[in-house]
């Protein structure tokens, strides 16, 4: 380390690196559990900016496997208790929806809780035959990033948010974590959490990430310039991993669909949507939404971490167990964070040392 870097803050429990959904709910349950904590969020841009900016942020009460079922049981509830104690929080309920060709799979993968019953198509969807659909609760979406930032700004006091700050090293050792600055400055952590979303590969901690085996893909949603009625239904098109979102405070619609380029890079998207989204997101739409085809003219674009076994990720990274990652969450980064959170929290030494695990109480 350069004898000319300047050293701050030798005391802080916890520095977490991004201060996306996943960094600040984490912060906000660390604090909950453990009120007086010394905790830091660092972000090289400002809060909410990365993945988190750009999500649909849709919730839908399902998983592909039983610990991530768990997970979205757990971070509905959470969200459910979020929106109810706050009242301005942008977590907006709909009813839901779902079509598949195969039900006995939509039974394993909904939540009991869904209370899946059969219903009508809806009116503009047309699909073959043989296609079901089943009516669901427990759907909802947020605007993530007013979300996140409504829990930093209530963090802001307890926490110290240093925006506009890129970590250019870290370097744990048994007793903690060197966290070197963009600014030339040094902060000393006793644990750190890394929550970098789709900034896996930064030279900052790409050594440490590459054993994850995680990758980075893009994500694409078209903007359908249709406003939604009060009445209309996320539709979610479950054997396709695609979704007709009403997105009623934006006054329009949303629709997400797979797309399936993979190893980009976040830095590096920056010129929108491709002929080739484009299209493949229309022939979809001109085959089973005919009528909302014709209005998509943009989109949003950006990208996300998978894990490759749809689980996310949350673990040490170091064998002294300074450094943890969260994330890796597969494009369901908003809908599991809550989850997320609370397993990275239990790998945090803060929590363990000072006990009662109390993020209820805290909402
Ligand atoms: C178009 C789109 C639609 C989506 N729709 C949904 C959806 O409907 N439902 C759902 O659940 N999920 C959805 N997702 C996924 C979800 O948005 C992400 O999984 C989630 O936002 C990831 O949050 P995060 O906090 O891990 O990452 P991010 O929000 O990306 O935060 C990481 C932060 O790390 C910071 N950072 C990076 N490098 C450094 C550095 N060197 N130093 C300091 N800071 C650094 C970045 O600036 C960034 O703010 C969608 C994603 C996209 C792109």
């Amino acid at each position: 380390m350069s004898s000319t870097r300047r050293s701050e803050l030798a005391d802080i429990d916890v520095a977490i690196v991004g201060a996306g959904i996943i960094g600040c709910v984490t912060a906000w349950q660390l604090v909950a559990r453990v009120p007086g904590s010394r905790v830091v969020v660092l972000d090289r841009d400002i809060i909410a900016s990365g993945a988190t900016r750009r999500s649909a942020g849709l919730h839908f009460p399902r998983g592909g496997s039983e610990q991530v079922r768990r997970m979205s049981a757990y971070s509905q509830q959470y969200y459910e208790r979020l929106a109810r104690s706050w009242t301005g929080m942008p977590i907006h309920p709909v009813p839901m929806v779902v079509l598949t060709a195969d039900p006995v799979r939509l039974h394993e993968s909904y939540l009991a809780e869904a209370g899946l019953r059969r219903t009508a198509l809806p009116s503009f969807v047309r699909l073959s035959d043989g296609i079901e659909a089943w009516r669901g609760d427990g759907c909802q979406y947020a605007d993530v990033a007013a979300l996140t930032q409504q829990l930093a700004a209530k963090l802001r006091g307890s926490v110290q948010f240093y925006e506009g700050t890129r970590v250019t090293q870290l370097t744990p050792d048994p007793d903690g974590v060197t966290v070197s600055l963009g600014t030339g400055a040094d902060l000393r952590a006793g644990q750190v959490l890394l929550a970098p979303g789709p900034w896996l590969a930064d030279p900052a901690w790409s050594y440490l990430t590459a054993p994850l085996g995680a990758r980075v893909k893009k994500v694409v949603a078209l903007h359908i310039e249709q406003a939604p009625s009060i009445d209309d239904d996320v539709v979610v098109f479950e054997d396709q991993d695609a979704f007709l979102l009403p997105l009623f405070e934006r006054g329009h619609w949303l629709f997400s669909y797979t797309c399936r380029e993979w190893d980009v890079r976040p830095d590096e998207l920056t010129t929108g949507l491709s002929a080739r989204n484009l299209d493949e997101a229309l022939t979809y739409l001109r085959r089973h939404a005919p009528a909302l085809a014709g209005r998509c003219v943009g989109g949003r674009v950006f990208c996300d971490a998978y894990s490759g076994d749809g689980e996310p990720r949350v673990r040490y990274l170091d064998p002294d167990r300074r450094l943890v990652f969260a994330g890796a969450a597969n494009g369901s980064g908003y809908r599991l964070a809550p989850a997320i959170a609370r397993a990275a929290c239990g790998l945090l030494d803060v929590s363990t040392r000072q006990g009662a695990f109390r993020d209820h109480q805290h909402l």
